[in-house]
């Protein structure tokens, strides 16, 4: 049987094995709570095809959406790791879609993000009129944007949980397929005042400039799946 790391522990739940953090309030801001299960009783087709269920055609629920679908339309055995399972899941086939882009970026994108890009940060009105190089990368447990290259004290990490927006200047290029330049993120700070910062990613000349597009792009994703996860949980 798998056995959990330090800080971790494997639970059961109607959809296997799961693992997770022992200390609910450090847990990554990408995991989404397991959805609603439409009741069986509610639910005579399957939701893709309409198939009428019967003895034979028997009725699965997605593990992601808890819609529920015939064994064709939810033959779609995905890792998500956003719940936690150890093992694939039972997906219908638009959750997959969206589940395998998400792995997809776990794999890749996130890894960036973590190592983090120069950006110049722009004077913030009511700390400083400087302009900064600063580095801006997430945490290691996902759950802060740190920025350094700031004086002491100037600019406390922000908590991916307070991002309110990202705004994103995307100016049109040549070949007509936007690239984001800039980024500005609204965020409420431990004080729970409202302040928002603006990353610059400089000239296209500068060698750090085409990491830093990525970054921005990579950091769009994230903040997506954060504001999704948020939503979810407060429907609860
Ligand atoms: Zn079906
Ligand atoms: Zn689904």
């Amino acid at each position: 049987m798998a056995k959990a790391p330090v800080g971790k522990k494997l639970v059961r739940s109607k959809s296997g094995m799961k693992i997770v953090e022992i200390d609910g309030c450090y847990r990554s801001p990408f995991l989404l709570s397991e959805p609603h299960w439409v009741p069986d009783k509610e639910c005579s087709r399957c939701t893709g095809c309409q198939a009428r269920f019967d003895f034979l055609k028997r009725r699965h629920h997605c593990r992601r959406c808890g819609q529920i679908y015939c064994s064709v339309c939810s033959g779609n055995l995905t890792p998500l790791p956003r719940m936690c399972f150890l093992d694939p899941v039972r997906l219908c086939a638009r959750c997959s879609t969206v589940t395998t882009k998400e792995n997809e970026f776990f794999d890749k994108q996130l890894k960036a993000l973590t190592t983090g890009s120069t950006f110049k940060l722009l004077p913030i009105s009511d700390v400083t009129m400087d302009q900064f190089i600063v580095t801006c990368k997430l945490s290691p447990d996902y759950r802060f944007l740190e920025i350094d290259g700031m004086p002491e004290d100037t600019l406390e990490p922000i908590d991916v949980n307070q991002v309110i927006s990202l705004k994103i200047k995307c100016p049109n290029n040549m070949q007509g397929t936007s690239q984001p330049t800039m980024v500005t993120v609204t965020f409420s700070d431990q004080q729970g005042v409202n302040r928002e910062i603006t990353l610059d990613t400089g000239l296209p000349s500068s060698p750090t400039h085409k990491t830093s597009r990525s970054w921005i792009v990579g950091l769009q994703k994230a903040m997506n799946m954060i504001f999704e996860a948020r939503d979810v949980d407060s429907q609860e």
